[in-house]
């Protein structure tokens, strides 16, 4: 059952959302223990939906693939960014908003059999050719468009029709390479005409309305390896999400300029590990205790923590700290240090979330570089990005803090990013 404190991270959630390419399957194969691990999540009794932003194919088209990669799946576990706009433009009525029912909606499609067949079934009427008017002009991923299909639509939409998108991405993801995705065709109507589009794919909310009403979810959980579209897709709509390492972003992209997931896991199968929620808090006096114990049992110096507990950050999991780490000013210089994670929970992503943590809160307080000193983590703060550096190569202020001079063995090696 759902809960906050199910053993499972699939268990404290009543809907997966699930991304496709780079979560499920990468390229024409499926991940390993993706099959597995969704007949687990389905038997637990959470709600599986793979959510798509390629409009082209049809749910029954994507549940084949599915299978033919060995990954269980049923149309209606499916949502398109076709269905999701057909979904969206329905839902305004056959007439459109306002309008007094009694007419169908024209739509001029650029668009595959995805969208079009999503369309037609959703009551509108698809013209073809090249009509004098319409009242709505569709943009979504079409490997045949040419240019009568995009001038039909630009004049379309500067005779008053509107510009609908089934999704923004700039890009698709080919074994050769980057192809032109839906957002790159759409580029060339907006740029004709200067209209903005109604968009209905990830990152944008319309997709993820689309997916609760769908599930009915009250607590969905969005799963993803794109930071730009899935990660803040759902920190726009304040649900929890889970990031893979699987696809397209890195561990290190965590620390650049973007939203935070509650989870940063190596695969799908993390799903149905007990994964602590990665979210960090800043320290309360209360605290002082907890976090030097914490650093004590990690082999780090609990002195002077009451006085930098302003400084300090922790992941409290009902009362039991999981991680903690401390980002001090010096001269207006981040220096994380004191960055710990409990024993019984490293390995489950929350040191990468406290770092990453860490350099959003730097970057919030206008510190352009973070640098640390670390004895027996350089491995994991190289595949975050940080370069060691000589001593004498940091910032004097850091150079000569109380912690370099004083605390670090000489020992430690000092390490930078910039954010
Ligand atoms: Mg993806």
């Amino acid at each position: 059952m759902t809960g906050e404190r199910s053993t499972t991270v699939a268990g404290r959630y009543d809907a997966l959302l699930l991304d496709l390419d780079g979560v499920v399957y990468r390229g024409a194969r499926a991940v390993p223990g993706a099959a597995d691990t969704l007949d687990a999540v389905r038997r637990a009794g959470s709600r599986v939906l793979f959510l798509t932003n390629n409009s082209s194919r049809t749910p029954d088209q994507v549940a084949d693939g599915l299978r033919f990669m060995g990954v269980r799946a049923s149309p209606d576990e499916v949502l398109t960014s076709a269905l999701a706009t057909a979904d969206l433009l329905r839902a305004e009525g056959p007439a459109g908003p306002g309008e007094a029912t009694g007419r169908r909606r024209t739509v001029f499609v650029i668009g595959e059999r995805g969208i079009r067949d999503a369309l037609a079934a959703a009551g509108f009427d698809v013209v073809d050719g090249e009509p004098p008017s319409a009242d709505l002009v569709v943009v979504g991923w079409d490997r045949s468009v040419d240019y009568p299909k995009l001038r039909t639509a630009t004049l379309l939409v500067e005779r008053g029709a509107r510009l609908v998108a089934t999704n923004p991405d700039a890009s698709y993801p080919a074994p050769d390479g980057l192809w032109p995705g839906a957002g790159a065709i759409l580029a060339a109507v907006t740029t004709a005409t200067g209209a903005t589009p109604t968009v209905v794919g990830k990152p944008a909310a319309p997709m993820f309305r689309a997916a609760v009403a769908r599930t009915g979810a009250e607590r969905p959980l969005v799963v993803g390896d794109r930071l730009d579209t899935d990660i803040a897709g759902a920190a726009a709509m304040g649900w929890d999400s889970l990031l893979v390492f699987t696809g397209a972003s890195r561990p290190a992209d965590l620390l650049d300029d973007v939203d935070l997931p509650t989870y940063a896991v190596p695969d799908i199968r993390s799903l149905m590990d007990d994964v602590p929620a990665g979210t960090f808090r800043p320290a309360a006096p209360d605290d002082a205790e907890r976090v030097a114990l914490l650093l004590d049992a990690s082999g780090l110096s609990a002195d002077g923590v009451a006085g930098r507990l302003g400084s300090t950050f922790v992941c409290d999991a009902g009362g039991t700290l999981l991680a903690t780490f401390a980002l001090l000013n010096e001269g207006g210089h981040g220096l994380l240090r004191s960055l710990a994670v409990r024993e019984d929970v490293r390995g489950k992503g929350l040191g990468i979330l406290a770092t990453a943590n860490a350099a959003m809160e730097a970057r919030r307080r206008g510190m352009a570089r973070l640098s640390l000193f670390s004895e027996t983590a350089e491995g994991f703060f190289q595949a975050l990005e940080f370069r060691t550096i000589p001593r004498g190569e940091l910032d004097p202020s850091i150079r000569e803090s109380a912690h370099a001079r004083e605390e670090c063995a000489a020992s430690a090696v000092a390490m930078v990013r910039d954010l």
